[in-house]
């Protein structure tokens, strides 16, 4: 979790340089909490395990995650740490440069990770991303394993993968370039599909406007395009897409029904400014003709 500060410029500073820019904006951000975000619209039980500082944006991250919907007794307040924070810069061609402050993110243990799910008689869908410490999402999906959940890794931002943790895991959703950094190879359905099977697991790349290449392990490799849409701002399309297929794994849809979800999810993002506040609820994808979760 981490809150997103936008700075709005002509022109980003030189070393050593000071500019006055044009508009900033503060919202709620982390893919794990987007992604969270997106399956509790769309109705799922969800439930956040995770680390705030002891400050005012942390107070205020747990807040939101709250009036989403989200069980968040599973967010630890750690006094000396900061809340993660994410200082954005925006130049008028709309190209971003972004720096990541993990905070208390990095404070996530596994030994918070398991205090915090052994209250937890079950769970459908369990799903990890790169922004905690990979030991931690690791002890997660051990509880999943154990509790006859399904276990989905965003692996974002790009890093290489603890060994375990792809072994543990069913779901892996990259994008292109996350794709490309664990592969070495680009996008192709069979390079999709040759991965998928070297690691025994269901692969889904997300192409941006280009929809995604699926391997499901059974079926041969497929692509589903993207709906054309107009687009606003992509920022966290690809977390709305994996918040969609988690919460469509979760209602027991099958796989068809969970890639359409989230592409409806990711699609329909990008037509509005913003993170979590662009995420579609169930009825509007429904008006798309797409099915939702039934739970
Ligand atoms: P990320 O944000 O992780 O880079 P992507 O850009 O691949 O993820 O987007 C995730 C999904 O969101 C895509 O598979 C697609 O369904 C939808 N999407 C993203 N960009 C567009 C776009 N320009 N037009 C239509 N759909 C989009």
């Amino acid at each position: 979790m981490n809150i997103d500060m936008v700075a709005y410029c002509d022109r980003f500073p030189e070393d050593g340089e000071t500019l006055v820019g044009s508009s900033y904006a503060q919202g709620f951000g982390g893919k794990g909490a987007n992604q969270a975000v997106m399956a509790a619209r769309l109705g799922a039980t969800t439930r956040f395990v995770g680390c705030v500082g002891d400050d005012d944006l942390g107070r205020a991250t747990i807040d939101n995650l709250d009036e989403s919907g989200i069980d968040v007794s599973g967010i630890g307040v750690l006094a000396g740490h900061g809340t993660g924070v994410a200082p954005i810069w925006v130049n008028r061609d709309g190209t971003n440069r972004i720096l990541i402050i993990p905070g208390a993110n990095d404070a996530l243990t596994p030994d918070h990770v398991t205090s915090h799910l052994a209250g937890l008689d079950r769970a459908a869908v369990v799903v990890g991303q790169l922004e905690t410490p990979q030991d931690a999402t690791l002890a997660a999906f051990e509880w999943a394993r154990s509790h006859g959940a399904t276990k989905v890794l965003n692996p974002a931002p790009a890093a290489d993968l603890d060994d375990r943790l792809l072994a543990a895991t069913d779901w892996l959703i990259p994008n292109e370039t996350e794709f490309a950094l664990l592969t070495g190879d680009a996008p192709t359905e069979a390079a999709v599909e040759r991965w998928a099977q070297e690691w025994g697991c269901g692969f889904v790349v997300t192409l941006g406007a280009d929809g995604v290449i699926v391997a499901d392990g059974s079926n041969a490799p497929w692509r589903e395009a993207a709906r054309q849409v107009r687009v606003v701002d992509t920022t966290g399309a690809g977390d709305a897409f994996v918040g969609g297929f988690a919460a469509g794994l979760a209602a027991g849809m099958l796989i068809r029904g969970c890639v359409s979800l989230g592409g409806a999810c990711g699609s329909l993002s990008t037509t509005r400014q913003g993170t979590q506040s662009s995420y579609p609820d169930r009825a509007e994808v429904a008006d798309l003709g797409v099915s939702v979760p039934v739970w």
